[in-house]
């Protein structure tokens, strides 16, 4: 029962949020009304929605796993400096697609991982970026 409601609360805390969240991002939340959830139950319980196909995790470079609630298949934003994942047009993602399978031969493309990396938009307002890009 216990273990029913821990499961429930992480994937209703996913379905929530667009940022990306990585396990950490999801404990500290959920430990606001269940304090005696850890972060390794956190964890192995994204780990184990993941695998059902529940959830997905993200491919990302970053260091920390970040996962999903959103399972179709669309391109990732990183920010490089705050780590922070967004969504982008899925439209891009076929673009890459169609590319793909024009020039992949006979290979079979099941999909694509699309990860672009830059600035965010507040990270890049922080440093100037736009500014000095527009100058
Ligand atoms: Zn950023
Ligand atoms: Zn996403």
């Amino acid at each position: 029962m216990r273990k029913t409601q821990q499961r429930t609360a992480i994937l209703e805390e996913i379905r929530k949020r667009k940022d990306h969240p990585t396990a950490y991002d999801i404990y500290h939340t959920v430990r606001e009304f269940l304090p005696n959830i850890s972060l390794g139950t956190v964890y192995r319980n994204l780990e184990m929605l993941s695998r059902e196909g529940i959830i997905r995790s993200v491919d990302t470079g970053g260091e920390q796993k970040r996962f999903d609630a959103d399972t179709t298949d669309h391109p990732h934003f990183r920010c490089l400096s705050c780590g922070r994942v967004d969504d982008l047009p899925p439209d891009l993602m076929k673009q890459t697609l169609n590319a793909a399978g024009k020039n992949l031969g006979d290979r079979v493309v099941c999909g694509v991982n699309l990860e672009y990396v830059g600035l965010c938009r507040e990270c890049a307002a922080r440093q100037r970026f736009l500014k000095e890009r527009d100058n």
